[in-house]
């Protein structure tokens, strides 16, 4: 396949891309060719931050009325008990994944619950990952009560690691005790030395703002000199700390290299829940981040279930929360902030060979402006390109 006339971004270069199996080549015939107009080819998002087993699950009698993450949680724990099972998990996470293909996500790291007794979810979405070849899918075992609030965590944490995980989760904000907190950050790291795994957390998704287990995560990870990759999903709490301290702990992320993924679509609905007026925005500090080179990527998070009643598949709707939540509205955020959706996010999943060079992965999505700020304004029609395959067009 032959994209002509791509305009890169960022680079507002105009190239043509050929793709030979499955990526960026210069060897590739010109059989099936598609004229990009001059327009933004961008390569594929990520998506770094999704829970697929819980997608679709939202009915009338699973209304999260307090609108809490507690609520919410309580919620799932029924469905699990009383309508989880692996022929129905299968039909909801495949409609999902359709979704964020045609999307232009290519790559999804979710989480998945692990403290269900039998696993169902985990051993069904291992083998959707083998089945479903057109997304890149990681699976991230994810302790949803924490490793130590229940005897059998810690076991089937482990056991879903054996079993083909490919990310420790944890999540210490939600232990009983600040104790249990630090010790579960300690598992994490334990764990992942132990199979070989990245680190995929939950971490201070609270408006609490004595909720300081980045900062563990974070030495910890210079402590050990982990060689894995290390991400903090959420980090609302951070929004709550006093500037003094959140400029402290920001340098400490940075340099342990810890990649970051804020959720802005879930946490603007899920927290300031505790708060009268004046309430609180409850998304993490991005822009900050940003200016200390900190690796920020965006989530989805949830696609209608009891944490959140919405939810497109599109990525650019948490891009566009994000702008507006912050704000980064201004240069060289706004024009700049694609890259949390691109090359931040394939850092943070792993990928190595991204963009638009030679042995490059062949995955990109065509938009129809060349203007970045319009990709996100607009959300209008593109096309997606998988491993040189054209896999859908959307709103066309
Ligand atoms: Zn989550």
């Amino acid at each position: 396949m032959i994209i002509k006339n791509a305009r890169t971004f960022p680079g507002n270069n105009i190239i043509d891309i050929r793709i030979d199996g499955g990526k960026v080549s210069k060897d590739a015939s010109d059989s099936f060719t598609v004229d990009a107009g001059k327009n933004i080819v961008i390569p594929s998002f990520s998506e770094l931050h999704i829970h697929l087993d819980s997608v679709f699950i939202m009915s009338p009698t699973l209304i999260n009325r307090s609108g809490t993450l507690e609520e919410g949680i309580a919620l799932w724990d029924e469905y699990k008990k009383h309508s989880l099972n692996a022929d129905e998990l299968n039909i909801r996470v495949r409609k999902a994944l359709e979704l964020l293909l045609s999307n232009g996500v290519t790559r999804v790291r979710t989480n998945v619950d692990v403290s269900d007794p039998d696993l169902t979810a985990l051993k069904e979405l291992i083998r959707i990952k083998k089945e479903f070849t057109d997304i890149d899918l990681q699976i991230t075992a994810f302790p949803q009560h924490g490793m130590y609030t229940d005897k059998m965590n810690m076991e089937l944490l482990e056991r879903a690691i054996e079993l083909g995980a490919d990310n420790v989760g944890l999540a210490p904000h939600l232990e009983d005790t600040f104790e249990d907190g630090i010790k579960s950050v300690k598992s994490a790291y334990d764990l992942a030395e132990k199979y070989h795994k990245n680190i995929d957390g939950h971490i201070d998704e609270t408006d609490d703002p004595e909720s300081r287990f980045i900062e563990y995560l974070a030495k910890e990870k210079i402590r050990r000199n982990f060689t894995g990759s290390v991400a903090a999903g959420h980090l609302t709490a951070m929004h709550s700390y006093n500037n003094q301290y959140a400029n402290k702990v920001i340098k400490l992320i940075s340099r342990a290299k810890i990649n970051v993924v804020s959720n802005p679509l879930i946490n603007m609905h899920l927290q300031g829940r505790y708060d009268s007026y004046p309430r609180i925005r409850g998304i993490t500090r991005i822009k900050e981040m940003l200016d200390y080179k900190v690796n920020v990527a965006l989530g989805e998070d949830c696609i209608m279930d009891p944490w959140y009643p919405m939810g497109s598949g599109d990525p650019l709707d948490a891009l566009f929360m994000a702008l507006h939540a912050e704000p980064l509205m201004a240069p060289p955020y706004l024009e700049n902030s694609m890259n949390m959706l691109t090359y931040n996010a394939a850092s943070a999943f792993g990928v190595r060979n991204y963009g638009y060079s030679e042995g490059d992965e062949g995955d990109f999505i065509i938009t129809d402006t060349q203007n970045p700020v319009e990709i996100v304004q607009y959300r209008h029609k593109r096309l997606v390109v998988r491993r040189g395959r054209l896999v859908n067009e959307v709103n066309k």
